[in-house]
């Protein structure tokens, strides 16, 4: 039988915006040691605004409109991003075979060309000749039936509270701090030092998110938990897997509620220190 406290925990994790979807998970929450994040949407806004435009083969306002085109029908924060900063308007008739590319990019057919927009890995990948930037952000590489085109950097935005959720959790025990991101290292590094975590695996593919976790579930300390945080796009795998799966409630996907153990409703990295304080506290009174 379940200890009536529990429903207590439940409750006084819901009144702080913690949704717990069982008992189990509150009892689990006092035994984690390891927390994992995923950075985009979770750590940052997943609000991106565009910082340079790099043109190869084409003026910038040309390119723009065809990085606009090309993340039209995608519902990525990169891409709905992109979207928002182009001063045109889309035509949908220009657009057609949009194809996503996880952890890379997509790849669509504009006014019958064949456009890549993505990451350098999904350059790549294509065999595209292009000139890797150098600067601190996302960047999205465009390419026209196979030709260089330019880039776009983005810029993403910490949450306000993210590094004060790092210090709260560190101070309430939990010994092991992990980032998993899709992005690029000297993004992912840039975020992490400034919020307070030292392990940073960047430049995973979805399927490399769920590797990660796994090992580190495997290394874990005997009756620990490894809880994973993540807004479920291209992570809901991931948030399935772990002991723990945390979701952002505002920004994430249905899928990521669904897979979700605990789904946190202000989409605030704090919550998790909130609901593990809640989770010590029911401990308290319930032994
Ligand atoms: P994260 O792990 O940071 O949440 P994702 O796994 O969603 O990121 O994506 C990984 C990387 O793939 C992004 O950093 C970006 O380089 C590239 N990417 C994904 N979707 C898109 C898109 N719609 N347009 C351009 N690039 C994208
Ligand atoms: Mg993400």
């Amino acid at each position: 039988s379940i200890p009536l406290g529990f429903f207590g925990g439940i409750g006084a994790a819901s009144k702080r915006g913690v949704l717990v979807k069982g008992s189990n998970y509150l009892e689990a929450l006092n035994n984690v040691d390891t927390l994992v994040f995923d950075k985009t949407g979770t750590l940052t806004k997943g609000n991106f605004a565009v910082t340079e435009v790099i043109s190869a083969a084409m003026p910038e306002e040309e390119l723009m409109a065809i990085a606009a085109h090309a993340e039209s029908l995608s519902t990525h924060p990169i891409a709905q991003s992109i979207v928002a900063s182009f001063s045109g308007t889309i035509d949908e008739n220009r657009v057609s075979n949009y194809q996503e590319i996880a952890g890379r990019g997509l790849q669509v057919t504009i006014d019958g060309k064949n456009v890549l927009a993505g990451n350098a890995r999904l350059m790549s990948e294509h065999n595209i000749v292009f000139d890797a930037v150098d600067s601190i952000g996302t960047v999205v590489y465009v390419a026209v039936n196979d030709i260089y085109s330019g880039a776009l950097v983005i810029a993403d935005e910490l949450k306000s509270d993210s590094k004060a959720a790092i210090a709260r959790l560190k101070q309430l025990g939990v010994k092991t701090i992990v980032m998993l991101t899709g992005d690029n290292k000297k993004t992912a590094e840039s975020v992490a030092a400034q919020i307070g975590i030292t392990d940073v695996r960047a430049e995973l593919l979805p399927d490399g998110k769920v590797e990660q976790l796994e090992a580190i579930e495997a290394n874990k300390a005997e009756k620990s938990k490894v809880a994973f945080v993540g807004d479920g796009i291209n992570d809901a795998p991931v948030l399935a897997r772990a002991d723990v799966g945390i979701a952002m409630g505002g920004l994430g996907s249905d899928a990521a509620i669904e897979a979700a153990d605990v789904v946190l409703m202000s989409d605030e990295p704090s919550q998790i220190a909130d609901a593990i304080d809640v989770a010590k506290f029911t401990r308290k009174i319930v032994w």
